[in-house]
């Protein structure tokens, strides 16, 4: 797999539907309990919906209530980067893509044991493959 990948906009328009490339590409949010995946409970990998890198495994999936996908850890120390975050008055901590820079969600530090971390992520930036 390479390790990086950089594509213009124009081919992200072209690869992605019009909601994947505005969250994926213009750090959108999906509206909450919009997702297919909220609830989604089998086991599997979440990869990048924009290129295919693992991001999150099921056993780390947890239920927050927020109406996102919610993980406690990434599928590996390199799966995601992360980035400070000033937008909309907020302060918080933006999650991407590892490989390809695409906008995931955000993580928050209110998640469950062992981490303490919730990686609050858009079902549109995901496509999961069950096991
Ligand atoms: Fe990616």
């Amino acid at each position: 797999m390479e390790k990086s990948i950089a594509r213009d906009e124009r081919e992200w328009r072209e690869r992605l539907t019009p909601q994947q490339f505005h969250v994926l590409r213009e750090r959108g949010t999906e509206p909450p309990f919009s997702g297919r995946y909220v609830d989604e409970k089998g086991d599997g990998t979440y990869c990048c919906a924009a290129c295919g890198a693992e991001l999150f495994r099921s056993a780390t999936k947890y239920d927050s209530g927020t109406g996102w996908p919610s993980f406690w850890e990434p599928a590996s120390e390199d799966a995601v980067t992360t980035e400070t975050d000033l937008s909309y008055g907020m302060i918080r901590t933006e999650v991407a893509c590892g490989r390809c820079s695409s906008h995931l969600g955000h993580v928050f530090p209110d998640g469950p044991r062992p981490t303490g971390e919730r990686y609050c992520i858009n079902s549109l930036s995901l496509d999961f493959e069950g096991a």
